[in-house]
């Protein structure tokens, strides 16, 4: 096979949903009585949509056995201990909890360990991450390394870590006030870009200076993987299962949603090795979630997420998922369109800021963005920019710091000529963009306006 060039989808497929062509005219008619806001379209008018890659991924044949296969007995099923195998096979930790999806796992951990006075860092807070320890009245730092804040900077490990920084917060905030240490792989806010195990093993080590336990906020971990076996020095012969064992072991515990790298739709869990906070967890589970051997989760679920977590980590499946996510990426900085580089896991992020420079920030060049590329060919992307992050908690505005939209890529669910498409679409605008105008909001809560807000184009 290596003779050949082209990375083919290694699977086929024997199930399908039609998607629906669409009109420029039906979709601007859409757009118009969404307010502008994709979050208020019908899945059923978008033609591509890459909203997000949580899940939305497409399940295996096996997948679909396992939840014909799910037992639903309340205590002990057979269906949690193939999920608990799979699990321990790669992340050997003594406690694993399951939870209905990765942000209740984050929100029972930071209910025992976070509180007022208390600092979490990680090198960058996912969004429910940073709400789940916010809510508790502790503090969320983010402290990637400064390239992973420069979107044109290339570095091979874009997510890693300031271990300076870190050891400087602990010092300055005392160890007694930082229960855990969590790092991000890959770092889904900071463009889905890998962590190094030398980074790991660097964190490490602050933390045993500090005698505080190191987490994993391990949603993509098999996307992380892949990237050090590409990457790092010492790792291209090593199996992807290893490298995720040596990740565990390196770390205390883990959050996990299942709607990412574990292939599934729904679930995910929280592992640990310590057993006084896992008691506390347990008991905290019970009152929100369900038993700790189903979480919030049917069994059939627990079975689905078993058996992707061992095709997730097939080398086919993982350099098809990493190139196709380039592919697209690579295509349209070849064709000048200005995005977030190295290209990511599991997203692409186009930089409207550099793309729309005749569009002020606070007339939101992301929402411009991604309207446009729904009303020519029916993509649905997400404006992570001014939109998303400019309000200020007393109303005021203010510029984020870069204006993106991401397209996120569902597993296995679109092919090549879809992305070819897409690329065509884009490029389509990216030609005509001096033609866009920017938005304004005439509608919007006072928090998360990103989800709910209505806009115009400005005349
Ligand atoms: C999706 C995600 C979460 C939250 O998981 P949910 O299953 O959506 O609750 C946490 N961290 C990261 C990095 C994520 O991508």
């Amino acid at each position: 096979m290596e003779r050949f060039r082209t990375i083919i989808e290694p699977f086929r497929i024997k199930s399908v949903e039609p998607i629906r062509l669409t009109t420029v005219e039906e979709r601007e008619a859409k757009l118009r009585a969404a307010g502008y806001n994709l979050f208020n379209l019908r899945a059923a008018d978008v033609l591509i949509d890459l909203l997000t890659d949580s899940g939305t991924g497409a399940m295996s044949a096996e997948q679909w056995a396992g939840i014909q296969r799910g037992d639903e007995s309340y205590a002990g099923s057979p269906s949690w201990f193939r999920f608990l195998d799979a699990v321990t096979d790669l992340w050997p930790f003594r406690h694993v909890i399951p939870t209905h999806q990765g942000r209740a796992a984050e929100k029972i951990l930071f209910s025992v360990i976070g509180g007022p006075g208390k600092v979490i860092p990680s090198n960058t807070h996912f969004d429910t991450t940073r709400a789940n320890v916010e809510f508790t009245g502790a503090e969320a730092v983010d402290l990637v390394i400064p390239e992973g804040r420069e979107p044109a900077t290339i570095h091979p490990f874009k997510g890693n870590m300031d271990t300076d920084a870190l050891d400087a917060l602990i010092r300055a905030r005392g160890a007694e006030n930082v229960p855990v240490v969590f790092v991000t792989v890959t770092n889904n806010s900071g463009g889905g870009q890998p962590v190094s195990l030398t980074n790991l093993r660097a964190v490490r080590e602050v933390c045993d200076r500090h005698g505080i336990p190191l987490f994993l906020d391990a949603c993509r971990f098999a996307e992380n993987a892949w990237f050090i076996r590409e990457r790092e020095d010492g790792y291209a012969a090593v199996a992807v299962p290893d490298i995720v064992r040596e990740m565990a072991s390196l770390a205390d515990g883990m959050t996990m949603s299942g709607k990412k790298d574990a292939l599934a739709n729904i679930g995910g869990w929280l592992a640990l090795n310590d057993d006084r906070w896992a008691e506390q967890c347990r008991n905290l589970l019970i009152l929100t979630e369900g038993f700790p051997t189903y979480g919030g989760l049917a069994g059939r679920d627990l079975e689905a997420m078993a058996a992707g977590l061992r095709e997730v980590v097939d080398e086919d499946y993982l350099r098809y998922r990493i190139r196709s996510t380039a592919y697209l990426g690579e295509a349209l900085v070849a064709a000048g369109v200005p995005c977030v580089q190295p290209i990511g896991g599991h997203a692409v992020y186009l930089d409207a800021a550099a793309l729309l420079p005749h569009i002020a920030a606070l007339e939101y060049p992301g929402q411009a963005l991604a309207c446009a590329l729904y009303r020519e060919g029916g993509i649905r992307g997400c404006e992570i920019g001014t939109v998303m992050f400019g309000m200020r908690p007393d109303g005021s505005e203010v510029a984020a710091p870069m204006e993106l939209v991401r397209l996120a890529i569902p597993r296995r669910v679109y092919t090549q000529s879809h992305i070819d498409y897409v690329i065509e679409v884009i490029r389509w605008v990216a030609e005509r963009a001096s033609a866009l105008r920017g938005m304004r909001i005439v509608e919007q809560p006072s928090a998360l306006r990103h989800f709910t807000a209505r806009f115009e184009p400005i005349q």
